[in-house]
């Protein structure tokens, strides 16, 4: 394996952009590693390997003619979720009913990578329209957890996380509308963040819940992270909910973090998050990681915010009742699969969406409408959406007594593939850290905490809405009192 693989993005760019490497032999290293162990991982679902040549050598060619480079990361590898809009290549949102599928567009996302120079390997493995929590849901077959074969990523983006551990990218893009960045961060000890709703243009994701859905960066170190998030944050205007603001100064906060002086901080310990139900080990990290930030110097707090006990119940009602309004769009005529079935147009479709939604997307669909129906909105969605607003609430009063929050990513560490697939209830269960936030519209991330039992473990760190340089701060402090997390050798 080529040494290349192994760097940060930081380091990587800095070589391409001294010309110590060409970012043609950057991409060629990693799609080089791509090619000899995503046999084993499936992180991927498109390699894009002339486009990304093609790629990193014009980032080559105004380096060499003396151009500055387009932004930081020109030049570095990244894998990117199969659920943005990319014109030049396929884009399926790990569904049937999108096989074949080429977008007209680029997402913003997309194009904002494109235009800072960032080589786009690929595109990841996902479970289906984002709903899942272990890549187990994507049409194409299940991605593999580096740290254990046999064990699940995580999900929705395990393909982003896997590529993440495996060496295969230094750089990826999740997107987190319940913790499918987060939850497979955690599950493969990478970084994965969230950030406020509305930092990052939705403008060409394909729509889960669309309240919800937030794009973000996921790499293997904060810093890497924090310079992503600035290349793909803030305003656009054609993503009607993206902030008006200035990007808050992660990459700064990074650095800052990195001093390991968290002294004059607030940490609190959300009561709600933690303890039963979640694994021994899981807990022990967590209450080291607690040590760990006292002895930087932050003050740790306990804070109660007595409403998230009902966010996995609010969220189930909610995002079902958005998925059944936003996947009405497939529908046979416009993308993708069509089964040509039956006289009517209601026969191709129902034929259509038959054929190409899996079983946890029908049973969302079905949740959602039902949540919807006149008889039953009142009691179900709009109920949730009372829920909604008072986890807003514990979350304001809980930022008034701490800068930023904690808890375990997620209560257990990777699990077996199959173990969950046909238990809904257990799948959801996997979010129960994680969804508060989305509800809320706030900033998290995971980040390394250690392993338990040979698997990575994940410390989760909150913060305001548009206070993401804090929480970046304080991951950075924390990552450097550790050493990083390096998954085992896997075979093709
Ligand atoms: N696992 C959660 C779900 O299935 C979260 C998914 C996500 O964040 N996209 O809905």
């Amino acid at each position: 394996m080529s040494d290349l693989t192994r760097l940060t993005a930081a380091d990587l760019a800095a070589k391409i952009h001294s010309r110590e490497v060409s970012a043609v032999e950057v991409a060629q290293a990693h799609l080089d590693r791509i090619a000899a162990v995503d046999g084993g991982v499936h992180a991927f679902l498109h390699v894009a390997s002339d486009a990304a040549l093609a790629s990193a050598a014009l980032v080559d060619d105004s380096i060499a003619a003396g151009t500055a480079p387009a932004s930081p990361l020109a030049g570095v590898p990244l894998a990117l979720k199969d659920v943005f809009t990319t014109a030049d290549m396929p884009t399926t949102a790990g569904s049937r009913i999108l096989e074949g599928w080429r977008p007209p567009y680029d997402a913003t996302v997309t194009a904002r990578l494109r235009a800072a120079g960032v080589t786009i390997l690929g595109k990841t493995n996902m479970d289906e329209f984002a709903m899942g929590s272990s890549t187990e849901y994507s049409a194409y077959g299940v991605t593999r957890n580096p740290w254990d074969p046999s064990r699940v990523p995580g999900g929705s983006g395990g393909g982003s996380a896997a590529a993440l551990a495996a060496f295969e990218a230094p750089l990826a893009i999740g997107t987190d509308t319940g913790g499918s960045i987060r939850q497979p961060a955690a599950f493969t000890g990478t970084v994965g963040v969230k950030p406020t709703y509305g930092g990052v243009s939705r403008y060409g994701l394909i729509a889960c819940a669309s309240s919800l859905d937030q794009g973000g960066p996921c790499a293997r170190t904060v810093l890497d992270a924090a310079l992503l998030h600035e290349v793909i944050g803030g305003h656009d205007p054609l993503d009607s909910t993206s902030i008006d603001s200035p990007v808050p100064s992660v990459v700064a906060a990074a650095r800052q973090g990195a001093d390991g002086d968290l002294s004059g901080l607030r940490v609190g310990v959300v009561r709600e998050l933690g303890g039963e139900g979640y694994q021994p080990g899981v807990q022990a990290s967590f209450d080291a990681a607690l040590r760990q930030l006292e002895k930087l110097g932050a003050e740790v707090v306990e804070v109660s915010c007595p409403h998230f006990e009902y966010g996995l119940a609010a969220y189930y009602l909610i995002l079902p009742s958005e998925v059944s309004s936003n996947l009405a769009r497939f529908d046979a005529m416009r993308y993708g699969l069509r089964v040509d079935e039956g006289a009517s147009a209601e026969a191709v479709m129902a034929a259509t969406r038959e054929a190409g939604f899996g079983p946890e997307v029908k049973r969302r669909i079905i949740l959602g409408t039902y949540a919807l129906s006149s008889g039953y909105y009142d009691a179900y969605y709009g109920q949730a959406q009372k829920v909604r607003t008072l986890i807003s609430r514990d979350f304001a009063a809980a930022f008034a007594q701490a800068d930023v929050l904690v808890s375990p990513a997620t209560p257990t560490t990777a699990f077996p593939i199959g173990d969950k697939v046909d238990d809904p209830l257990a799948m959801y269960l996997n979010d129960l850290a994680t969804i508060p936030t989305n509800l809320a519209g706030t900033a998290a991330m995971s980040v390394p905490s250690g392993l338990s039992d040979g698997l990575p473990v994940g410390l989760q760190i909150m913060a305001p809405a548009l206070g993401e340089a804090v929480m970046y701060r304080v991951a950075a402090a924390y990552e450097s009192t550790r050493e990083p997390l390096v998954a085992p050798e896997v075979s093709a």
